[in-house]
């Protein structure tokens, strides 16, 4: 890997690391070197113990489950489907709902980078810690990250359920509902007068098998929280301040119902605890996030525009891997570590191997070290 970087500089290109190419950014773009990790996958140990698990950066998620369930553990949560890439995934602080349940990034605690000038450092809160707190959602920009230790939890198994709600009571509700379950999170088609909710609660029952259909399934965690989804689409996600949350989805809901009826992608509405990872939409405290999708056929920019502006004025900060239109100064203002984010990257990577042009349009004005 040293040599690889080595050349990179050499010869002036730029890497970035490819993940399972499922954000809906450009983040993993370059006209350099794309590095593909595949090779580096797998658990390397596990920790019953201490609750810990160490992975090497390249692993997919849906690998990661019947692995640690050998061990007697399991991830704390996981997101809406399980092919991405452990790193990747952490690159853009993937998450789940629940409204004690943090993103995978937060789960981070301790990770191995090849920095740009090709050594392989270890760090965590004690070694090197500023670098630990960039590297818990890195973005692809701060160095290759071969390995990941996360905090786990032991196995537990998951029912699940779905069922219908009229969307105007919901506004009301949404709170009384998050709180009731491990895992709450509802579906809303513009045009429609009810929403789908899902709640998924810890059970000691026996699993069922097969597992049946999403709404219906019984069987280890790993098993019912990810789904299949192969329609292929493009999405904008912000996350806004968790009691803000009603009503900035009252007020989405109205825009939509006003002027975009015709959208036939659901919107989605759940919740993160809050962290205190640097460039976590969470970072201070728990949020509700609203997602939006379009799909890739249409031109999805006046609809996400729109909507967007809501978004923004309930406080709201994007989700990394998704479409967002903040600039630079945008995202210093909404996240209070942004500007430390660019100095420890800059730091070791001072010539911008890992960057690109999206990254570089989000470098905030004035520089990584104006006073906050
Ligand atoms: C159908 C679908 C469902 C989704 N569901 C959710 C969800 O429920 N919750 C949620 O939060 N997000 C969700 N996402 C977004 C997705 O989880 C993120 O975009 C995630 O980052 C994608 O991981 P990846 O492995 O595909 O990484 P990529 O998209 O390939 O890359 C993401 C970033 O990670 C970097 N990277 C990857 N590996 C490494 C490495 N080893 N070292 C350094 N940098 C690296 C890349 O350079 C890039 O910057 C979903 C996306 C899709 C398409």
């Amino acid at each position: 890997m040293a040599g690889l970087l080595a050349r990179a500089r050499r010869d002036g290109l730029r890497l970035r690391v490819l993940g399972a190419g499922h954000s809906h950014s450009p983040l993993a773009a370059t006209s350099g070197i794309l590095l593909d990790l595949e090779a580096f996958s797998g658990l390397i140990r596990a920790d019953p113990g201490r609750q810990r698990a160490v992975l090497f950066g390249g692993t997919r998620i849906f690998s990661i489950g019947p692995a640690l369930f050998e061990h007697g553990l399991a991830l704390v949560n996981q997101g809406d489907i399980d092919r991405q890439t452990l790193a990747g995934a952490v690159a853009t602080g993937t998450h789940g709902t629940g409204l004690g349940l943090p993103s995978l990034s937060a789960a981070v605690v301790g990770a191995r980078v090849v920095l740009a000038d090709g050594r392989a450092l270890d760090c965590d809160g004690d070694r090197e810690p500023e670098l630990f707190q960039a590297l818990r959602l890195h973005l692809g920009a701060v160095g290759v990250v071969t390995r990941l230790t996360l905090a786990v939890r032991r196995a537990y198994r998951l029912r699940e359920r779905l069922w219908l709600e009229p969307v105007r009571d919901l506004f009301e509700r949404l709170p009384e509902h998050v709180a009731a379950h491990r895992h709450f999170e509802l579906f809303w088609w513009p045009g429609r007068s009810r929403a789908v909710l899902k709640a998924l609660d810890e059970t000691e029952e026996a699993p069922r098998y097969p597992l049946g259909r999403e709404g219906e399934r019984l069987g280890l965690s790993y098993e019912v929280l990810p789904n299949h989804r192969p329609e292929l689409h493009t999405e904008m996600e912000y996350a806004v301040p968790l009691e803000r949350g009603p009503a900035c989805f009252e007020a989405v809901w109205r825009r939509v119902t006003e002027r975009h009826q015709s959208v036939s992608w659901p919107i989605q509405y759940r919740t993160v605890a809050g962290d205190d990872v640097w460039l976590s939409p969470a970072h201070g405290g728990p949020v509700a996030t609203i997602s939006l999708h379009q799909g890739i056929s249409a031109d999805e920019a006046p609809y996400f525009r729109d909507v967007e502006a809501i978004l923004v004025e309930h406080g709201g900060r994007p989700h990394w891997g998704k479409v967002h239109h903040l600039g630079g100064g945008e995202l210093a203002e909404r996240l209070p570590r942004y500007r430390d984010w660019w100095r420890i990257r800059d730091r070791h990577d001072p010539e911008g191997l890992f960057l690109n042009e999206h990254l570089e349009a989000l470098r905030p004005p004035g520089g990584a070290d104006r006073e906050r």
